[in-house]
């Protein structure tokens, strides 16, 4: 793992140990002895990740960190303060700062490298969605990280064997989350395959299970990837196999309900950012792949798709059969009624189209008024009957110019074409469909020709 990491304290001697232990691990490691040059080298540099210290002259750790998370360019970046003393009220002002992560004074080496580790593997999965959801600053539209609100129906998942906890934890969250508890493992496991949960908190102490391998199988369910484990004082070796495996946070009993909530809160604004990143990457996959006009896929996923179909069909020696269907006389509808009269007319044909077809078929809208269906394991007779019930559906009922307003009749031309008449590619076989259409149009329209076989 490759990254740029910024060692911010006003002591050098401090930056000099964390820079000689992160230079050990291969990391890029940059220096800042006070605020002000780290913002300035955040705002110049990409950086992947920030150790902060707290107590600087000038400008301290949690303002830095509240400017850093308040700039929509910087707020991605992971940022943990280095404290020097170990002070819950310390921890809860950093996480209300936007801090992602705490290391105490004199760091240990092997807490410093793995949460360094688990953070950078977070901020790698959302820069990725960041730069497939496009757009130079998805942040306009998302939100930035700590901005999402936790909205008031946040679920978490708590495993705790003993009773007298999950009081004490349910009780902690119950002004920002809804908390199912559960004492056994296996069923909890279960449960969160079964349910959506923001939040799986799990007790580092199951009695006769491992907490690292419920750990490793609640990872290993798509639902379930923000998991925070609770450990005892000094199980410090349990805690990094946990952010090794991927657990985003740990805390450390006896809990101090401020620092639970503030977890909490920081885990489950992470996911719903992630989330809403990985919507925002599907909406734009599925915008590239859609007419927006009538919702049919357009011609782009029609190239794309068609290749694979047909390379299938004619591996497996089973039939693929195209249906080109024009509508007839489609400009006089647009010159007559206007344009959008004749958008309305080509949503409506699409629906058609949508209703007439089978779940495995592709429809598209292939271009202007011509729209494409692709029928694999479908016979050319087969299709004939498919593309007849179409015309007829087309013909018989009228179509209305707006919602509500005036309607009129229209005819459509379909053309149809199978890989069984010798097609030795994609483009040929959408070409012999267009031909059979062109024979349609030239007979009387309102009819459907198949090429022979
Ligand atoms: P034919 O029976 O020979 O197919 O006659 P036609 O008038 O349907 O054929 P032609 O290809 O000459 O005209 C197609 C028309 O479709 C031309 C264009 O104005 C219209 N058209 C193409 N795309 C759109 C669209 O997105 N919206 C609207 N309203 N009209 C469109
Ligand atoms: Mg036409
Ligand atoms: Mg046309």
């Amino acid at each position: 793992m490759t990254a740029r990491i910024l060692v911010v304290d006003d002591i050098p001697a401090n930056v000099k140990v964390l820079e000689g232990r992160l230079l050990a691990e291969y990391f890029e490691v940059l220096t800042a002895g006070d605020g002000f040059q780290a913002l300035a080298i955040c705002e110049q540099t990409q950086v992947d990740l920030i150790l902060l210290d707290i107590m600087m002259p000038g400008m301290d750790g949690f303002e830095v960190c509240e400017r850093l998370k308040a700039n929509p360019r910087t707020s991605h970046i992971p940022v943990v303060m280095v404290t020097a003393l170990d002070q819950p009220s310390d921890r809860v002002r950093g996480l209300k700062a936007g801090a992602d992560d705490f290391l105490t004074k004199p760091v240990n080496d092997l807490q410093l490298i793995s949460r360094v580790k688990s953070l950078l593997r977070l901020k790698t999965l959302s820069d990725e969605l960041r730069v497939r959801a496009g757009g130079n600053n998805p942040f306009d539209e998302l939100g930035r990280m700590g901005e999402g609100r936790v909205e008031e129906a946040a679920q978490v998942l708590l495993v705790d064997p003993r009773a007298s906890s999950q009081e004490r934890i349910v009780k902690a969250l119950k002004p920002v989350a809804e908390v199912a508890a559960m004492a056994d493992p296996q069923s909890a496991l279960f449960e969160a395959a079964e349910h959506a949960y923001d939040l799986v908190i799990v007790s580092g102490n199951l009695e006769d299970y491992d907490p690292l391998r419920l750990c490793s199988q609640l990872r290993s369910l798509e639902r379930t990837r923000f998991i925070l484990i609770m450990a005892e004082q000094g199980e410090e070796n349990l805690v990094i196999r946990a952010l090794d495996l991927g657990v985003n946070d740990y805390i450390i009993r006896p809990l101090d309900p401020n620092e639970l909530v503030a977890r909490t809160v920081t885990q489950i604004r992470r996911k719903r950012y992630n989330d809403r990143l990985r919507n925002s990457v599907k909406q734009s996959f599925e915008m590239a792949v859609t007419d927006p006009l009538t919702g049919l896929s357009n011609r782009r996923h029609l190239d794309n798709h068609l290749k694979v179909l047909f390379n299938r069909a004619a591996a497996r020696g089973r039939p693929l059969t195209v249906c080109i269907t024009d509508i007839d006389r489609f400009k006089s509808v647009n010159d007559t009624y206007g344009h959008d009269a004749g958008d309305e007319v080509l949503k409506e044909f699409a629906a058609r189209i949508r209703a007439s077809v089978r779940g495995a078929d592709l429809a598209c809208r292939f271009g202007g008024e011509e729209f494409v269906v692709v029928m694999p394991d479908t016979t050319p007779e087969a299709a004939t009957v498919i593309a007849e019930r179409l015309r007829v559906s087309i013909e018989s009922r009228e179509f209305f110019l707006r919602p509500g307003g005036p309607s009129i009749t229209l005819t459509a031309s379909i053309g149809i074409a199978s890989n069984l008449a010798g097609a030795e590619t994609p483009e040929q076989l959408l070409k012999q469909a267009d031909t059979a259409l062109y024979a349609a149009k030239n007979n009387g329209r309102n009819q459907v020709v198949a090429t022979a076989a």
